[in-house]
């Protein structure tokens, strides 16, 4: 089982890289896969709280695998994002591979995004919820090794936010 020391941090180079698409053959890889990425996730929002959603190379596994967990825990294998609003939102984003920086960006208010879940059926779904939408970019955006950092609206997007008191 992986725990918040395996998370790759700021700095790292696999988080600059692309990911490979999950092949079929590779299913029964995936519940151990996204076992990690809950306990991980779930480590990280016991001591920063905060936390809606990870991708599977934050762990060094180089897949197009991201798991989210709002209301429930939910596995998005190999996504593609169609249809980007051309309208977009400014907020500050945040991740758990830099707990403590927040950094201003820009993201598509609104999309839709095909995907496969665990027993490999296709989706497509319709997201016009703003802040789903954002955190399914911000994911996204990992599988192709672009980090929010890289997204600053200019060179003054970046805050410190302090590890919260236990
Ligand atoms: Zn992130």
């Amino acid at each position: 089982m992986k725990h918040l020391a395996d998370l790759l941090l700021l700095g790292d180079p696999r988080l600059y890289e692309t990911c490979e698409p999950v092949l079929e053959s590779e299913l029964p890889l995936v519940a151990g896969w996204v076992a990690d990425l809950h306990n991980v996730m779930e480590e990280i929002r016991a001591k920063y709280q905060f936390g809606r959603g990870i991708a599977a190379p934050q762990l060094g596994i180089m897949k197009r695998l991201i798991y989210l967990n709002i209301d429930r825990p939910q596995v998005v294998i190999n996504p593609e994002l169609i249809a980007l609003s051309d309208d977009m939102n400014e907020l500050w984003d945040d991740c758990m591979s830099f707990p403590n920086l927040l950094v201003r960006v820009r993201r598509h208010r609104k999309l839709t995004m095909i995907y496969r879940d665990e027993n490999w059926q296709t989706h497509t779904w319709e997201v016009n919820d703003w802040a789903l939408s954002e955190l399914i970019q911000h994911e996204y955006d990992h599988l192709n090794g672009v980090l929010c950092t890289m997204r600053a609206i200019d060179e003054q997007a970046f805050r410190w936010r302090p590890t919260p008191n236990p």
